[in-house]
């Protein structure tokens, strides 16, 4: 079987983490930057400029805020935590692109106030934002489309028909049409309609999708879009057997599809964004914990410092999330379930998992977590959230963030004796 790759050696590791205490999350900065020029020299082509909008809420934390806009990328915000991140990061103006849907107005009026590109969930939210910002429309509004049976699914996201978000076809031409009623100046169109997907030509299929539908908006309504974003859900291999989306491939494949659609149809030079996350920060990100405990009944366990409250997503959606034992790699194996302590049975990383065997005080090594890793942490059964580290190489990192504390845990409780 192959295996997966860790960037650093046990004693670096070891190092940091006699400093810092396990678990953290460790994220690694030089690869972080050489993906996201890899993502960027593959749409280098499109004339009317290509950004990345980093989706926000794979990994909050304004230092890798800091470094996806030293890249280039602008963020992708759905609160207004997100947008305060982007603000404090300096990402501002049309670098950020808010979309969210049942939105509260006071978000929307901070989105308009620093500039952002607003991308409307429904048809309902023209005038909801209108009333919002006293009585004016941006001079930019986006509309999210939702294709519905047009376009298969998959596990994460769901069918689109099933799907809270964005508007049906037919509502798109109407909602065009009230915007250039209403004065709006510049036009865009998104979808997302993928989460975590490998096959490369989902993405070329959706940027078809939205080129042919910007075409039939000029036609139908007389529109001129200037903005198309593909969204985000560029997959990652999170098993050893599954390989990376081939990015050279598909923004190849996308220039053929846009000389062949929006040059003829006079709709370039077109400003084409995605919105993606998980493919920038999750191969990147690396939950460090250690044994603490292994017991044998029915069945094997290995039992770590870390728990779901780090890292959800095996709990929440039976993610499969690689483990390394870099200590025991290359002697023997056997098969355990990965636990944490919450009391909730699902707090597992792993089950019925062929890991080197390990032992008590090893290191463990979760892969993939740099995006909905620590973003997804929560509290329950009081559990803390971790330190997060930015990698620098060698034994040379940045404390991103603190681990939290009880004092942290209990700042919302007002009662004699909690703190300290
Ligand atoms: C989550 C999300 C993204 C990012 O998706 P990834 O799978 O992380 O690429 C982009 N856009 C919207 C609207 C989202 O909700």
């Amino acid at each position: 079987m192959t295996d997966k790759r860790l960037p650093f050696t046990l004693s670096q590791l070891e190092t940091i983490a006699a400093q810092v205490g396990t678990p953290f999350h460790l994220y690694d900065e030089a690869a972080m930057r050489a993906n996201a020029q890899a993502f960027y020299r593959a749409f280098a082509w499109v004339p009317g400029g290509f950004k990345n909008f980093f989706a926000v809420k794979a990994l909050p934390n304004p230092y890798i805020l800091d470094l996806v806009r030293q890249v280039g990328m602008g963020g992708d915000c759905s609160s207004l935590a997100e947008l305060r991140l982007c603000e404090a990061a300096g990402i501002r103006g049309e670098n950020i692109i808010f979309t969210s849907n049942d939105t509260p107005a006071k978000e929307f009026q901070k989105a308009d106030e620093m500039g952002a590109l607003i991308n409307l969930d429904d048809l309902s939210h023209i005038e909801f934002l209108e009333t919002a910002l006293g009585g004016r429309l941006p001079e930019f509004v986006c509309f999210r489309y939702n294709p519905g049976p047009l376009k298969a699914g998959n596990a994460i996201i769901g069918k689109p028909e099933e799907a809270k978000y964005g508007f049906t076809r037919e509502q798109l031409f109407e909602g065009y049409r009230m915007l250039r009623d209403k004065g709006v100046k510049r036009f865009g169109l998104h979808t997302m309609v993928a989460s975590n997907e490998l096959n490369p030509e989902y993405f070329v299929e959706t940027a078809q999708m939205l080129f042919d539908l910007a075409v039939e908006v000029k036609q139908r309504v007389g529109v001129r879009i200037e903005f198309l974003n593909l969204g985000g859900g560029i997959g990652i291999p999170y098993r050893p057997e599954q390989t990376a989306v081939d990015l050279a491939y598909v923004g190849q494949a996308i220039q053929t599809a846009y000389e062949r659609t929006l040059v003829p149809a006079g709709l370039a030079p077109m400003r084409l964004a995605m919105e993606c996350g998980r493919m920038i920060a999750g191969p990147y990100g690396y939950l460090v914990s250690r044994v603490l405990h292994k017991k044998a009944i029915y069945k094997n366990y290995v039992g770590l410092d870390a728990c779901m409250a780090n890292l959800m997503r095996p709990g929440l959606y039976g993610s499969y999330h690689h483990i390394t034992v870099p200590a025991r790699e290359g002697g023997a194996r056997k098969v355990y379930d990965v636990t944490g302590s919450l009391c909730e049975n699902n707090d597992k990383f792993a089950v019925d998992r062929e890991i080197a065997d390990p032992q008590i005080g090893d290191l463990v090594v979760i892969h993939d977590t740099g995006a909905h890793g620590h973003a997804m942490g929560f509290n329950y059964n009081g559990k803390l959230r971790s330190a997060e580290i930015l990698w620098q190489g060698g034994t040379n990192y940045k404390l991103i963030r603190r681990a939290e504390t009880l004092d942290d845990l209990f700042a919302t409780l007002d009662f004699p004796g909690l703190r300290g």
